[in-house]
């Protein structure tokens, strides 16, 4: 890494994760200057290694959020940057043992979102579209789900911003230069890196950059292990076992078990260019991936069966940035001159990030329509000094 002759950028960003790579891209495109620290890679957390599924976020406030993400998708796609987004969904099953909750499930999805078409299937019918699922379970079909390598959509950001001049830092930690009630820059390896705005893109990791005290922390990671597994025959669909979705916007409570067997998960299946994400847990602390690896797997045979014997080719964990409302905080941080969040977007930061990243550079631009109160950062309160 190398801190030469950055300049004063207009805007320095905390971390290379999908949010702060598209900050970056958006500040970059309307001519700002702009600096990105990240300490370990582009995309080293959960942006790099989710289950790679974009998909519409059930939340009613999020989904301008989904739908400004697909035109940014789609607009990447075009500039041939290595990343597609599949021309149409692959659709979402969302499965279970039982008919009844999914017919619920269906009824609840449908009065929010009608225009995600949820429909109900069983047996032979629901075998025919899915072959690889096991017999006798059901599920509701949703109009989304666009598999994507869990990557690829951070690299292809982040290439672009630098494309457009901005400059990605990478092998060292943040941490805020502050002067009385104003954040003036950044420290980067003990240096100042002085900056007209700073944006904390930090993911889970956002609240300790923002108060190194530890009093204020309005988002938590919560921990996922997702296994790489080899399918001859790989689903088409997104698959994720129903109530994963009342998990993701609602966020966990549950507390670390000793025993791998005793995790809990939520099953997920998704195969995006070749290869199969098989997914989940929601952990407050960080876990063990190998040990949970065959848990998982034998978790997932419940529901695909040729999951039984697939080989495994890694696994992988990371960590949701998680607030206590399920969505993401943007915007200036009350009280603190400079300083901008753009971080919490717990499990949707794939499907629904970019477009958080595009509203806080607007208000850093001074541009467009103002942050939306059910994700302005300002609802946590002030950080301590
Ligand atoms: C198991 C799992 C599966 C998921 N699957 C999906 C999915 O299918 N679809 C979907 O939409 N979302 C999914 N998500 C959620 C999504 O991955 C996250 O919401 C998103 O990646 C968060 O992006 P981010 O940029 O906010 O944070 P991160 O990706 O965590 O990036 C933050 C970066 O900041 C860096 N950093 C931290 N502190 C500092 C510092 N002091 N200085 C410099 N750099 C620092 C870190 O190294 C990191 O690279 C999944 C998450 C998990 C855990």
């Amino acid at each position: 890494m190398s801190l030469e002759a950055p300049g004063r950028p207009d805007v320095a960003i905390v971390g290379g994760g999908i949010v702060g790579a598209s900050a970056a891209m958006f500040l970059a495109e309307a001519g700002a200057s702009v600096v990105l620290v990240e300490r370990t890679a582009v995309g080293a957390g959960a942006s790099g290694r989710n289950s790679g599924a974009v998909q519409h976020p059930f939340d009613p406030v999020l989904v301008a959020m989904h739908v400004e993400t697909l035109r940014i998708y789609r607009r990447l796609t075009d500039e041939g940057l290595g990343f597609t987004l599949p021309a149409e969904p692959a659709g979402l099953l969302l499965v279970a043992a039982q008919t009844a909750p999914v017919e619920e499930l269906a009824r609840d999805i449908g009065l929010l979102h009608p225009q995600l078409h949820p429909t109900v299937l069983t047996g032979g019918e629901l075998q025919a579209i899915e072959p690889a699922l096991a017999a006798g379970l059901s599920a509701c079909r949703l109009d989304t789900g666009y598999p994507v390598p869990p990557a690829a959509a951070t690299r292809a950001i982040a290439r672009r911003a630098e494309a457009l001049g901005a400059r990605i830092l990478v092998g060292a930690a943040a941490s805020l230069q502050r002067r009385g009630d104003a954040v003036v820059g950044l420290i980067v390896d003990g240096r100042p890196l002085d900056a007209g705005a700073v944006v904390v893109a930090a993911g889970p990791w956002s609240p300790d950059v923002v108060d190194p005290s530890g009093r204020w922390r309005p988002v938590r990671p919560v921990w996922g292990v997702n296994v790489e597994v080899e399918l001859a025959r790989p689903p088409r669909a997104v698959i994720e076992q129903t109530g994963v979705e009342t998990v993701a916007t609602a966020g966990v409570a549950e507390t670390p078990s000793q025993h791998p067997s005793e995790v809990p998960s939520m099953f997920s299946l998704i195969t995006a260019e070749g290869s199969t994400s098989l997914g989940s847990t929601f952990l407050p602390s960080e876990p063990d991936p190998p040990a949970l690896a065959p848990v998982l797997r034998e978790r997932g045979a419940r529901f695909v069966p040729q999951l039984a014997a697939a080989p495994i080719r890694s696994v992988r964990a990371c960590a949701r940035p998680q607030s206590a409302d399920g969505r993401p905080l943007l915007g200036p941080v009350p009280d603190i001159a400079g300083l901008y969040a753009a971080f919490g977007h717990g499990p949707w930061g794939i499907s629904v990030g970019p477009a958080g990243a595009r509203l806080v550079a607007d208000a850093i631009l001074g541009r467009r329509a103002p942050i939306p109160d059910e994700v302005d950062a300002a609802r946590f309160g002030v950080p301590t000094a």
